[in-house]
């Protein structure tokens, strides 16, 4: 399999989606980049990130159009984005760039706690849906705990310091956009979920394409495998013949 998506695998990547959870979708998409054998689920979240801005580069190019509303004038922006923009910075620093979650520990209320960055697997694993949510987040990032809590549980503080020493660990996990509203000039920052936008491109990359195909099925008795074989440019004329 390409490490990138092609006319040929982009159905099935869409298909193996269709019903997951967003985050199982990023780590779908992920995995497609990654090189053979390397489980994309136990990659820091900058380098799962990474992989689906190199995917989403091959596949739509550069430029990332985004929508958002200014949150101050009420506004509705359309921006593009560079991908190198997003790219996370891991320039000088060895997080986020590894192929294992780095980790650091700090001391508080008389414990050494050791985290970790989240992975994709923390992110699948949790219901997002759920109110607790965040916590368990939280706490599938604590690796170790000495001494060990009384009822080997922590407290809401100390996983909301984690929650703050989280992004110097790994600087690209979140990717955000710093957006100018050209109204009334409201500078703000929006995240951005690499993986929510690339799968909504792959919907439609793959729904277009299965249009064709029902197309060209229909005015030539074609299957699936024959429209799938002709070239993007031979099937455009096709197209516009039998429409014509
Ligand atoms: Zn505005």
């Amino acid at each position: 399999m390409p490490r990138r998506l092609t006319e040929a695998n982009v159905l099935e990547v869409w298909e193996g989606g269709l019903g997951g959870t967003p985050a199982a979708r990023s780590l779908l998409l992920a995995s497609v980049a990654a090189p053979p054998g390397q489980d994309v689920a136990d990659l820091p979240l900058s380098a799962v990130n990474a992989l689906l801005l190199e995917l989403r580069r091959g596949a739509f190019g550069d430029a990332l159009p985004c929508a958002a509303d200014c949150p101050q004038c009420g506004d509705s922006l359309d921006v593009t984005v560079g991908a190198e923009e997003l790219r996370p910075c891991a320039v000088g620093s060895d997080a986020g760039a590894g192929p294992s979650p780095a980790t650091a520990t700090l001391t508080t209320d008389g414990m050494t706690v050791t985290y970790r960055a989240l992975t994709g697997r923390d992110v699948r694993a949790v219901d997002a849906t759920t109110p607790r949510a965040r916590r368990s987040l939280l706490r599938r990032c604590v690796v170790h705990v000495s001494p060990p809590p009384v009822d080997d549980d922590l407290s809401e503080e100390v996983l909301e310091q984690v929650a703050r020493l989280l992004p110097e660990l790994d600087p690209g996990a979140d990717t955000v956009l710093v957006l100018n509203c050209p109204q009334c000039a409201h500078r703000w920052e929006a995240a951005l979920d690499i993986g929510d936008h690339l799968w909504t491109e792959v919907s439609g990359y793959a729904r277009k394409l299965l249009h064709e195909v029902h197309s060209l099925a229909r005015a030539y008795g074609w299957s699936e495998a024959d429209v799938l074989s002709i070239s993007p440019a031979r099937r455009q004329f096709y197209l516009e013949a039998s429409a014509g």
